[in-house]
């Protein structure tokens, strides 16, 4: 059976979120003003481009300048204007389509391969499903379908880790039969229950530290590149940060870069990896917190994480992006009309990870090559051979869309994490999609 999503996903103008930045050089870096003692009005904002605006202007005139990572937080996630807090941003009427929403095939591959590490894993039980920033929930329903099918008599939970009100929502309608609200007061782990078809419990939290411990299998899809990264810059053999002001009288922009004009609590306590070589670069607090959660979770409680995005292996300078419509945006306009985006830097999250924690990482591995080696093309052929005849080309668009090398098989990248006591056994055993 088609979804919207397909015939979505074969239309060439509708973007991913991983298409790159114009003109980014080697070593690019962002326009940045030494930072003033006053900052100018704007009157693009006093003409009004929403309450978010208005908000982070009054905050930066009041406390001056703020970090990149404060500002994307806000633009984001702020409770009441924040980008993904109250409507649909997917899909052809939103900003940006991602894979899951593309292809079945994505979902169904990602379930299989779950499945198949749980069973060499021994196949424990119970289990738990945790999705960060799930979206519509379309992987967690593609993913849930796979694993009631194979579990084998197991028991699982599903964990939804998400902060949109109106997302958790769409998520509950996608993937369950009935869902209700927890009262604010109620002192629970979560804020929203449902069950599924199938009768299995869903869960949903605003962090991951809320999740129960337990053993796991976490997926994570475009969701580190939603968390706010820091951009830092050396002079004169020092890191500083570069910071949003507000944007001087006559300026188009609501908002500018200016670089601090001192030492900031992040530039401070910044140390560049082993080996680091560049002058800027976009740093997330944010990553490294969430996947030191992870890594001690995997290590502590047993399980699995797959990490999905794309990023690079710490080399890339200046990813920090907007989304609007299909388009690039600018990230200083309107803020809260747009998505804003950095990719994720897998260096960071692999060595995050293993020097935090004793767990063990495959990758990152492309996309395209993860799913090929899932047999990707064997489940395109089956959905083929069942498909009506016009609904083939966007099945087989679908596909390459995932697949493709200049699309997005070679920009996203897959990282799984196993608890480090398995390092030897996945030597032995090698972990599917990743060797
Ligand atoms: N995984 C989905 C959606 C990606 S968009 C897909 O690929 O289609 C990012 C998702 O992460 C959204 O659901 C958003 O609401 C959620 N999100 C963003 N920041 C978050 C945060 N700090 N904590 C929890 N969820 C977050």
């Amino acid at each position: 059976m088609l979804r919207e999503a397909l015939r979505i996903g074969s239309r060439r103008c509708y973007s991913y979120k991983s298409v790159r930045r114009p003109n980014l050089g080697a070593s690019s870096a962002p326009k940045v003003e030494p930072a003033k003692e006053q900052p100018g009005s704007s009157p693009a904002v006093e003409n009004g481009h929403g309450s978010l605006a208005k908000q982070l202007r009054a905050k930066i005139l009041a406390t001056g300048p703020i970090p990149v990572a404060e500002y994307m937080r806000e633009v984001l996630t702020n409770p009441q204007a924040g980008y993904y807090m109250n409507r649909d941003v997917f899909g052809r009427e939103g900003d940006f389509i991602t894979s899951p929403e593309i292809s079945q095939i994505f979902g169904e591959l990602v379930g299989i391969w779950l499945v198949s590490e749980w069973r060499k894993m021994g196949s424990p039980s119970p289990f738990q499903v945790v999705e960060l920033g799930p979206g519509r929930g379309t992987l967690a329903r593609d993913v849930l379908k796979v694993i009631t099918k194979f579990k084998a008599g197991a028991e699982f939970s599903m964990h939804m880790v998400e902060v949109s009100p109106f997302l958790s929502k769409s998520q509950a309608q996608r993937f369950c039969y009935t869902h209700n609200t927890v009262p604010e007061d109620s002192q629970l782990p979560h804020y929203q229950v449902g069950t599924t078809a199938t009768g299995t419990k869903a869960f949903w939290h605003r962090r991951l530290e809320d999740v129960p411990q337990g053993f796991s299998l976490v997926l994570a899809h475009e969701f580190f590149d939603a968390l706010p990264v820091h951009k830092l810059q050396q002079v004169d053999g020092k890191w500083q940060e570069v910071l949003i002001d507000v944007a001087s009288e006559g300026e188009q922009l609501d908002f500018r870069y200016v670089l601090s004009r001192s030492q900031t609590p992040v530039s401070s306590v910044f140390r560049p990896m082993p080996g680091e070589t560049r002058a800027c670069l976009e740093y997330s607090l944010e990553t490294e917190r969430q996947v030191g959660i992870l890594a001690e979770r995997i290590e502590r409680d047993g399980g699995i994480a797959l990490i999905m995005d794309y990023g690079h292996f710490g080399e890339k300078t200046d990813t920090f992006r907007a989304f609007k419509q299909h388009q690039l945006h600018n990230p200083l306009l309107e803020p809260g009309s747009a998505d804003l985006t950095a990719d994720v830097d897998f260096k960071l999250v692999r060595h995050t990870a293993e020097t935090r924690s004793n767990v063990h990482c495959c990758g990152p591995v492309e996309q395209g090559l993860f799913l090929q080696r899932m047999q990707g093309e064997a489940r395109l052929e089956q959905l083929l051979a069942h498909a009506l005849p016009e609904n083939q080309d966007i099945i087989r668009s679908g596909y390459q869309m995932l697949t493709d090398q200049d699309q997005m098989g070679s920009r996203f990248k897959f990282l799984a994490m196993f608890p480090g006591v398995l390092a030897s056994h996945l030597d032995k055993y090698p972990v599917v999609g990743f060797s």
